[in-house]
């Protein structure tokens, strides 16, 4: 039920299609001649603002990490600008204020094609800023932005974001797991296809979908380990943009999940037991690392990381201490390891780069929850400029 109503808005919204069902006063207007241009550039734009907020759940975990309004343009601009005028919204309402001086600033950064609206509508990604316009203290996006010295944008830093998530039913169940039970162990499930093994493709490909037509550097998808369990990845990328694309690309999953009717969490474990934790793997690369004989820069970065490991943890996602257990792919969170294909290893070095002798190296301590623009300064800082 949910993937033909989904699936089927999405495609005719795209069409430009609108239905006297969707918009009963637009209707009548005049239907597009045969090679005539596009008519839509005349109706106002509906530019979805999309932020980050600063609530953290009940168990210390932030459970929602979007808040998002609509504000519409009566000039439309083109996808990709970013001179949408500044807007605000009650921060005492998303633990970004105190009621009394309550209203946060939102500064549009980054724009792109709405895939669910269609025709000429935007998302519009916003910094958001305290009354008195300085950066607010959840603005992280900010705090790249100012590590971005010559040396290294010389550098040219590429990230690949490895988004794990979990999808649940409005019952609080794992989506597709039984009533009553459990699922089989887990084996069967990870790039698994068949209706036994894969619980939830119809949100994954409207996601998908919505990704590519957003124009979101999005790379890949796969189902993982635990039944209803899934990864999408963004990158290869520069800091921003990966940290932009992955906000854009996390709110599509939650705006999509109301359709389907699927809730997705980042929660680093959201199942006790003998099941997977959810993670957020950030491939990295320098210039250096991606030259001939670029493996020295690799094992280089990989000694600094050594040696701020507790930083890093500490910055790398709530909850993340019930997911880096050791087991279930990870390791402890309190020993840092480095190898070759090893996916017990905090720092992985992927068998084709070990092979190539150059190219990346994979940060495997994130949890699925961490702040994207976090990770990204946190790898920057520490092997370029500490
Ligand atoms: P895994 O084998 O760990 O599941 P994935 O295929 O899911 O790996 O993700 C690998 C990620 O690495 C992709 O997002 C890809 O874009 C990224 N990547 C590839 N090359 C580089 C590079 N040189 N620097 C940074 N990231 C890279
Ligand atoms: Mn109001
Ligand atoms: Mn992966
Ligand atoms: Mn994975
Ligand atoms: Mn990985």
């Amino acid at each position: 039920v949910f993937r033909n109503a989904s699936a089927g808005a999405l495609a005719s919204r795209q069409n430009n299609e609108l239905s006297g069902a969707v918009a009963p006063a637009l209707a009548s207007r005049p239907r597009r001649a045969p090679g005539a241009g596009r008519v839509v550039a005349q109706l106002a734009q509906k530019a979805e603002y999309i932020w980050m907020d600063g609530q953290e759940g009940s168990k210390g975990i932030k459970f929602n990490e979007m808040r998002s309004k609509t504000k519409v343009i009566p000039k439309p601009l083109p996808a990709g600008s970013i001179d949408f005028p500044e807007w605000s919204f009650d921060g005492s309402s998303t633990g970004q204020a105190q009621g009394n001086n309550s209203d946060c600033i939102l500064k549009p950064v980054f724009s792109c094609p709405d895939p669910i609206r269609g025709d000429h509508h935007v998302l519009v990604l916003c910094e958001v800023l305290t009354p008195d316009s300085k950066p607010h203290r959840t603005n992280t996006r900010r705090l790249i932005e100012d590590i971005l010295s010559e040396d290294v944008l010389a550098q040219e830093t590429l990230f690949g974001f490895e988004q794990e998530y979990t999808m649940f039913g409005k019952n609080g169940h794992p989506y597709g797991w039984p009533d009553a039970g459990y699922p089989a162990p887990q084996g069967p499930f990870y790039c698994g296809v068949g209706l036994e093994a894969v619980y939830g493709r119809p949100l994954v490909e409207a996601h998908l979908d919505a990704c590519v037509k957003a124009g979101l550097k999005i790379s890949g998808i796969n189902a993982e380990v635990m039944p209803g369990q899934w990864e999408f990845q963004i990158g290869p990328a520069g800091p921003l943009e990966t940290g932009d694309h992955v906000m854009i690309a996390r709110w599509l999953l939650h705006r999509l999940g109301e359709d389907f009717g699927i809730i997705s969490t980042f929660e680093p474990k959201p199942m006790q037991g003998d099941w997977n934790g959810a993670g957020a793997h950030t491939n990295y690369s320098t210039k250096a690392m991606r030259e001939e004989g670029g493996m020295s820069a690799i094992k280089a970065a990989i000694e600094k990381l050594s040696k701020k490991h507790k930083e890093h943890i500490a910055q790398y996602g709530l909850g993340n201490e019930r997911r880096l257990t050791g087991k279930h792919e990870t390791a402890n969170i309190d020993t840092f390891k480095s190898g070759v294909a090893d996916r017990g290893a905090s720092i992985r070095i992927p068998l084709p780069v070990s092979l190539a002798n150059k190219g990346y190296l994979e940060d495997r301590r994130p949890a699925a929850n961490v702040d994207p623009y976090v990770v990204c300064r946190m790898l920057i800082q520490t092997t370029l400029k500490d």
